[in-house]
């Protein structure tokens, strides 16, 4: 984000957190609302919060066998993959 979530101030950085945390929220897609995801239906969408660091929540996906039954809370590391336009993308999967 170019500005901070909470002030919409412009200082803001990157910092190195952890790769583990705890599942916020999810939501299964089961629909296909956006055809260039539609060949990995179903899939999971999460909110991921970062242990160590309080406040900061990533928007990602869970991937891996875990996804059939997942729970508020749930610990959660993070995996990297690399995208058909050969970008390399954070996901999650439980742990
Ligand atoms: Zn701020």
């Amino acid at each position: 984000m170019p500005r901070c979530p909470h002030c919409r101030g412009k200082d803001i950085e990157w910092r190195q957190v952890e790769g583990r945390g705890h599942l916020a929220s999810f939501t299964r897609v089961l629909h296909p609302f956006d055809k260039s995801r539609a060949h990995r239906l179903p899939y999971v969408v999460a909110l991921v919060q970062f242990d160590g660091a309080p406040g900061v929540t990533l928007v990602t996906n869970l991937v891996g066998d875990g996804i059939g039954t997942l729970s508020i809370g749930q610990a959660v590391e993070a995996v990297f993959r690399t995208n058909t336009a050969g970008t390399t993308v954070v996901e999650f999967r439980t742990i």
